[in-house]
């Protein structure tokens, strides 16, 4: 143990990072076959928090044969629903239980405010468990009267089953952790499918303490598999011909390398992919709201949201008094590691997260953009960036175009309605947006004409375990959340019965 000696942590945690972390495969926590392992660090410091197992090729087929024997013959083939449903309870009630032990490893491993792990990350994870486990009894098919014409005097019945897909491979970003892994098990398990999940390599500790949550809940073992490791792992489980779906988050590059090796079976495929969404301010907001809202929309979790609003497009005639208060805002955020409770904006995930922002923050600059706050690193030691405003920008500036994934937004005046949204939507990506005015039929005019998965009105970063999401154009396919994200996890069997 390194980085945690001298924090102030719980001792459960402390305990749970003293020791090499392995994966759990068929019910079992065991070595990768290389016997390698990888180290994972506190972004604060840039210290070694603990060796986690270094999952490949080979543990993946384990892995897929431990998920494929308990879809197919294991007890969870003939699991009831209300039997589902009662496990995945128990993982979100377990998950309340320990939640300053979740908030407090994911502070440690991601970087985040420990208060928002706990207020948000943990307790909204507890909440899609929860959910998810109430659809489990709620998965039902149709009823149909078919006319079969050409078959004069004849008489049909007809009905549709909603049956899980499979063995389940779910590949998840280092920006949510905990919040990520929940969105992609909870309704995989509600509809009975089995699963893979390999965690990011920046951060794989709270997936793991989630696993042990699964053994203690009592699922059966290989229904839930979780195996670390980095990009070649995820390789290995999107090309696998004995996975019948992968579903997958993180950045746009890399989803379509999934979709390429999905290509083998054709197993069905689901991405939640980048974003540079638009934030739009109307002269006529309330902007004692729409100041907080707007600073919030681009430095939550220190900008590292696929949703952020880092296209700020605001009223000409209200732009330079606004960007001031959006930029003074920015500035008073407190900045610290993610284990004091008093932290605002923690460090970047990683060095590299921090020299990819730094180098957006440097060609920015030199490109004529100016920053009203902030502009580089803060600090000299761990990950941290200074919360940035940048105006003067034009449209053709890699800052304006390309998801930097730090505290950074760039702020674009506009005149008129008119022309408005073409602005907004010149993207590759069609993720979220987000709109301030007191005009209601502006509003929902604009939200209509705006490309993207949710549009947030008078708010920003609304997010509910009921409400679907997912993007437009390059930010993804299907919907997770809500109704949605059990489609995504069931396939439609229609029996056709002549009577
Ligand atoms: P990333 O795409 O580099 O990695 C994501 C995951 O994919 C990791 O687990 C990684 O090990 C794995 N991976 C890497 N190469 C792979 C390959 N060839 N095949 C299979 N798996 C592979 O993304 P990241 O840097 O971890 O996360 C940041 C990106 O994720 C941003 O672009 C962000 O917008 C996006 N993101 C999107 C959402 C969303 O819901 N739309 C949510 C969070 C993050």
């Amino acid at each position: 143990m390194t980085a945690v000696a001298e924090q102030a942590v719980h001792p459960a945690v402390r305990e749970f990072v003293s020791g090499t972390k392995r994966l759990l495969i068929g019910g079992q926590w065991v070595n990768a076959a290389s016997g390698r392992t990888f180290p994972t660090f506190d972004p604060a410091t840039g210290e070694k928090i603990t060796e986690v197992a270094h999952g490949a090729a080979e543990d993946v087929d384990r892995a897929v044969a431990a998920a494929r024997r308990a879809f197919e013959d294991g007890p969870w083939s003939r699991t009831t629903p209300s039997e589902r449903q009662r496990l995945i309870w128990r993982v979100g009630d377990l998950l309340l239980e320990r939640a300053e032990q979740f908030a407090q490893l994911e502070a440690l491993d991601n970087g985040k405010s420990v208060a928002v792990a706990q207020g948000v990350d943990v307790a909204w994870s507890a909440d899609i468990f929860h959910y998810y486990a109430g659809w489990a009894t709620k998965i039902e098919g149709r009823t149909i009267t078919p006319s079969v014409p050409w078959i004069p005097g004849s008489q049909w019945h007809a009905y549709t089953l909603r049956e899980p897909v499979g063995v389940c491979a779910q590949i998840i970003p280092w920006n949510f952790p905990l919040v990520m892994a929940a969105f992609k098990l909870a309704p995989a398990l509600a509809a009975g499918n089995t699963v893979i999940l390999k965690p990011a390599e920046q951060t794989p500790l709270t997936a793991l303490l989630l696993g042990e949550l699964f053994c203690e809940a009592g699922f059966p073992d290989g229904v839930v598999n979780i195996l670390t490791g980095f990009g070649d792992a995820g390789a290995a489980l999107a090309a696998h011909d004995d996975v019948d779906k992968v579903a997958f988050t993180g950045s746009t590059e890399v989803g379509k390398k999934i979709v390429d090796a999905a290509k083998g079976n054709l197993k069905k495929v689901s991405l939640e992919l980048g974003g540079k969404s638009p934030n739009i301010v109307f002269a006529d907001a309330d902007l004692e709201a729409a100041i907080p809202g707007s600073a919030n929309a681009w430095l939550f979790n220190h900008g590292q949201c696929c949703v952020a609003g880092t296209r700020l497009f605001v009223e000409e005639s209200i732009f330079d008094e606004f960007t001031q208060g959006v930029a003074e805002f920015a500035s008073q955020v407190k900045i610290g590691p993610g284990l004091d409770p008093t932290t605002q904006l923690g460090p970047l995930v990683s060095q590299e997260q921090l020299d990819r922002v730094t180098s957006y923050l440097r060609q920015g600059l030199a490109d004529g953009a100016r920053a009203l706050t902030g502009g580089g690193r803060h600090g000299d030691s761990g990950y941290y960036v200074e919360p940035t405003v940048l105006v003067d920008v034009r449209e053709d500036m890699s800052v304006v175009r390309e998801e930097i994934f730090g505290p950074v937004v760039a702020a674009i005046p506009f005149s008129a309605e008119d022309g408005l949204a073409a602005a907004a939507n010149d993207t590759e990506y069609g993720l979220a947006a987000g709109i301030w005015t007191r005009d209601i039929s502006k509003a929902h005019r604009v939200a209509k004409q705006i490309k993207a998965g949710s549009v947030w009105v008078n708010c920003y970063n609304g997010f509910d375990t009921a409400i679907p999401f997912g993007g437009y154009k390059q930010s993804g396919w299907g919907r997770e959340l809500g109704a949605e994200a059990i489609d995504l996890y069931t396939q439609t069997k229609a029996v056709n019965v002549a009577l």
